[in-house]
């Protein structure tokens, strides 16, 4: 198989140190160090080699559902008056995006010799993903969750209960998915050897942020060719939301050296523009280091990391991707937010005109999609739709659907 990887300028990030330009990283506690050396080492030697390639490609195949279709969305172009396009990673197996990193760790764990995996999880989305990759490979699976979440989030705790996995719920910290990741990271440091620390997002120490979006490009790369095929050209833009930013790079990283397709971002903007309301780390946040990385956070003039808020729980995360900090900076990304009642409003519009119930994080994305449309008529809109919304029940009933 040929090589996977492209390269340009762009395309040269992350330096030998980890590094997006200023961002990214690893900036760990000296415990830390042997496990992130011994991952880069396996990486280094599997990752892009033949054989691991072949049968991580089989998997998504065989297993997952790939090639996820490109559809059309004919009223969706009629309404907005642009040519719209969705990439499909809600038929996914697991009914998201989070399934092809989780795949291609796990198969990187057994090459390594793991004898367990651990995860964290926020909304139970990638522990989901990883219960489901853990059991097919029989490997013994733990996943840590926060108190809050568990809560939260119950069905999700029960499929990962029914598919293997052991479900750790985590009381310390803010209880939810940063305390999550510092339990998994201590979890880790205790037995380096034998256990693999599968990580849901392109966030966290180096090399996580590039493993993630080397095994997340999958999509960029499909819906890259689909487009070529189906749509007759490369789209005028590409759009996915924005949490930790696995998704997005995933969708963007195969069109970076496209300069005449333009890349946006859509984060959460919540409630609006304070600090707690939002969980927009690119458009509000400042320079720090949260879990291991030096990105763009949200925190106070102390450098308190500050809790936040968005109606979808797969992106309420203080901080993002070390990549995007990056290309936001040098502007091949433009990063913007959507509210949740502007998401809830673009999720209502996708179902019942197109039929597909998409997942809330998703619904930012076709919310950014929406409003560039209004000022450029005409456009091909390529939205990276990154899940489904059945998990979203629950939410969907005490808001878009109360009056009903
Ligand atoms: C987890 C999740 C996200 C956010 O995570 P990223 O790493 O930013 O992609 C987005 N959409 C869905 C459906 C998710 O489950």
């Amino acid at each position: 198989m040929k090589s996977l990887l492209r390269t340009s300028a762009v395309h040269a990030f992350p330096d030998a140190r980890g590094r997006y330009g200023a961002f990214g990283g690893r900036y760990v506690p000296e415990t830390l160090v042997p496990a992130l050396d011994r991952l880069q080492a396996g990486v280094d030697e599997h990752l892009h080699s033949a054989d691991f390639q072949s049968e991580f490609m089989h998997e998504l195949k065989t297993w997952v559902g790939r090639p996820t279709a490109l559809s059309y969305a004919p009223t969706l172009s009629k309404r907005w008056g642009a040519e719209v396009w969705l990439k499909r990673e809600d038929l996914a197996h697991t009914g998201a995006h989070k399934i092809n990193n989780a795949v291609g760790q796990t198969l990187l764990a057994k090459r390594l010799g793991a004898k367990r995996i651990i995860a964290e999880t926020g909304a139970g989305q990638h522990g989901v993903a990883s219960a489901a990759a853990a059991a097919r490979l029989g490997i013994p699976c733990v996943v840590y969750m926060g108190a809050v979440d568990v809560e939260r989030q119950a069905p999700n705790v029960g499929r990962m209960q029914l598919l293997g996995a052991k479900v750790v719920p985590v009381t310390g910290g803010d209880a939810t998915l940063r305390a999550a990741i510092d339990e998994a990271l201590r979890d880790w440091v205790s037995d380096p050897n034998g256990t693999y620390y599968c990580l849901g997002s392109a966030v966290g120490p180096h090399p996580y942020p590039y493993l993630v979006r080397e095994l997340q490009a999958v999509i960029g790369r499909e819906a890259r060719a689909q487009m070529l095929e189906q749509a007759g050209g490369l789209p005028d833009i590409a759009v996915a939301c924005v949490g930790g930013g696995s998704n997005a790079i995933g969708l963007f990283h195969p069109f970076v050296d496209d300069a005449q397709v333009k890349l946006l971002g859509v984060e959460a903007g919540g409630r609006g523009a304070g600090l707690g309301d939002n969980a927009a780390s690119l458009t509000f946040g400042t320079p720090g280091v949260l879990q291991g990385s030096y990105t763009l956070i949200l925190q106070d003039a102390f450098g308190q990391v500050q809790e936040t808020h968005s109606v979808s729980a797969g992106l309420d995360y203080s901080g993002v991707g070390p990549e995007h900090a990056y290309l936001m900076t040098v502007k091949r990304v433009a990063y913007e937010s959507a509210l949740d009642e502007e998401a809830l409003d673009a999720l209502a519009e996708c179902a019942k005109f197109e039929g597909i119930l998409t997942a809330i994080e998703s619904a930012h994305a076709f919310y950014g999609a929406r409003r560039y449309a209004k000022s450029h008529p005409g456009a091909k809109i390529l939205i990276g739709c990154s899940g489904r919304g059945d998990k979203d029940m629950p939410i969907l009933q005490r808001t878009l659907l109360k009056d009903f």
